[in-house]
């Protein structure tokens, strides 16, 4: 397909998705600038996420570091923000610290302590999630829903991280009612752990949803979905 029409493919899918993003925030009382909208740009290259920028889409998920670093120095003429939504490895997280504006994939204790620490080396303080699991898939990263509390209760003295909230992903290949109830789940998570460790957390924010299951979550209170395929409708192979 020529740019030109690239250009305009993207910019008539963000249409519909900012359009279909307001219905589901309006089903849930709410409007569609209060959720943010991250387009994962792992499925194209730096020309495609140019079109994207150019229509307002500048906070940017990826789940890799190498393809985040590459794509970040291609781009970084653009005021793009920049959110690691994959697994991320130790060796990788300096590097990715220096990029990102937020860090949604923060799986376990041990990572915590080294973005805690890395980022207190870089003189940053750093947004994250906390990632659950909340299908209970094996082949899904992330805390499970009960080891939430014991890692909050037993949070080191992290002083360079900024926990703003959780991210999960529903079952892949699951009905509608089960998102919904996995969803659910995760807001529910959020709610109690705000009043148990009152004073001591403040979850704002909720990253549920991506392409096929994002309405579902918004009107579950999402405050951030993580949209990759649909944005790209009719430019993917397959
Ligand atoms: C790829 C990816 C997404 C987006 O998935 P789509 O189904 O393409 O919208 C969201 N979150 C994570 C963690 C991903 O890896």
């Amino acid at each position: 397909m020529a740019m030109f029409d690239r250009v305009k493919q993207i910019a008539q899918n963000v249409a519909a998705i900012r359009g279909r993003i307001e219905d589901a925030a309006a089903r849930s009382g709410r409007r569609g600038d209060e959720v943010e909208l991250v387009a994962v740009t792992k499925y194209v290259g730096p020309d495609d996420i140019r079109a994207l920028a150019r229509c307002g889409c500048t906070v940017l998920g990826e789940n890799r570091p190498q393809e985040l670093a590459a794509k970040a120095a291609a781009l970084a003429d653009l005021p793009l923000r920049w959110h690691m939504i994959g697994t991320l490895q130790r060796n990788k997280v300096r590097r990715t610290l220096e990029l990102v504006e937020m860090v949604q994939s923060i799986d376990g204790p041990k990572l915590l302590e080294a973005v805690d620490r890395i980022a207190g080396e870089l003189g940053r303080r750093v947004p994250i999630l906390l990632e659950v699991n909340i299908s209970g898939e094996a082949s899904k990263h992330g805390l499970r829903p009960d080891e939430v509390e014991p890692l909050l209760t037993a949070w080191p003295a992290c002083e360079n991280v900024e926990l703003r909230g959780l991210m999960g992903m529903s079952s892949w290949g699951g009905t509608p009612d089960q998102a919904r109830r996995e969803f659910a789940g995760l807001r529910e998570l959020r709610d109690r752990l705000n009043v148990r460790l009152a004073g001591r957390v403040n979850l704002a924010e909720l990253s549920m949803g991506m392409s096929g299951d994002f309405e579902t979550a918004i009107e579950e209170g999402a405050t951030m979905a993580r949209i990759g395929s649909a944005l790209f409708e009719g430019l993917l192979d397959g």
